[in-house]
């Protein structure tokens, strides 16, 4: 039995896709840029969760991104102590065909699900159900959580340094554009709240963050040494404009490397209320100037306000 290694991996390939045929990892296609006729961009990203995880514990790993069966049961036969797997909800069948092969093969393995994939896993199923396929149904940040598991310390900071690059282009220039965007994680959870939002449940109204702006812009300093034609990074957070001091420090930090102002944005997430009140206290060029080039907006219909939602009733979209 491997003891001194872990098994990470995606759901094995073919991944389903979601309604219209959408791609799982083409974020922009199915739902960022979504509807913009020519303009829509098609994207690949990766399944960075396990890249960070990979990163952030002192234990090697082996990781696996959408592999073919074939792959999968070669390192599964391998018996890893811990396998753990991070899946997107509609990738459930997949992920038990998969717990499935590791109860029968590698018996004495413990199994981690993580990602929204666990939560949706931990709402459908009753405890005996869990328990047949899986060890551990980790829910929220999961780097704490396996450190812990591992027995490492706990308070190290978490690294994202270079992670694979993701691609985006309009379907008229390139169909298959290759990795030319850097990929960060700045913090998760919202303290929000909707209740519609898988994000509530998951990290329980609050924020975690990853990186703080120096982290941050030292991480993107990183990528430029690395790909010195890299001019763009995507970064996700749920919403950069509820953490105001955080982009204003960021700002702060941007400016001081010309390189980065000149050649360098990335794009942030914001809800259409909060991006309206740090326009009204800082005033809209503060947020070009904390590099941030492109803001996917959440605006709730037009119709939630006679739920109770207060998004568009404090700003408009328009
Ligand atoms: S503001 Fe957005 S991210 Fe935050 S809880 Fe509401 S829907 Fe989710």
């Amino acid at each position: 039995m491997i003891t001194n290694r872990i098994l990470l991996t995606t759901p094995c390939y073919p991944y389903p896709s979601l309604p219209a045929n959408d791609s799982l990892t083409d974020a922009t296609g199915q739902r960022f840029t979504h509807g913009d006729d020519i303009f829509s961009l098609v994207s690949h990203t990766h399944c960075y969760a396990n890249h960070i995880l990979a990163q952030n514990i002192n234990m090697p790993a082996t990781l696996l991104e959408y592999p073919r069966w074939n792959n999968f049961i070669e390192e599964v036969d391998k018996e890893y102590a811990m396998i753990g797997i991070s899946a997107f909800p509609v990738h459930l069948d997949m992920v038990m065909k998969m717990c499935t092969y590791i109860r029968e093969k590698s018996p004495e393995t413990k199994i981690l699900l993580g990602s929204y994939g666990a939560q949706a896993f931990a709402a459908q199923y009753d405890e005996e159900t869990k328990k047949k396929y899986v060890d551990h149904v980790v829910l929220g940040e999961g780097v704490k959580f396996l450190r812990e598991l591992l027995g490492e310390d706990t308070d190290r900071p978490i690294q994202q340094k270079v992670m694979p690059k993701c691609g985006g282009a309009p379907a008229f220039i390139n169909k298959y554009p290759k990795g030319g965007l850097g990929f960060l994680v700045t913090g998760l959870g919202c303290p929000g709240g909707c209740d519609f939002c898988a994000t509530t449940e998951m990290y329980k109204k609050k924020r975690i963050e990853l990186l703080s702006p120096d982290d941050f812009v030292n991480h993107v300093e990183l990528y430029r040494k690395h790909f010195k034609n890299l001019s763009s990074i995507f970064v996700i957070e749920e919403d950069h404009f509820r953490h105001p001091r955080w982009l204003t420090k960021t700002k702060e930090r941007w400016e001081k490397n010309m390189d980065l102002v000149k050649n360098v944005d990335w794009t942030g997430f914001g809800s259409v209320d909060f991006i309206w009140h740090y326009a009204e206290n800082y005033g809209w060029d503060a947020i070009p100037e904390t590099g941030m080039g492109a803001v996917f907006i959440g605006v709730e219909s037009k119709f939630a306000g006679e739920h109770g939602y207060r998004k568009v009733r404090e700003a408009d979209a328009r």
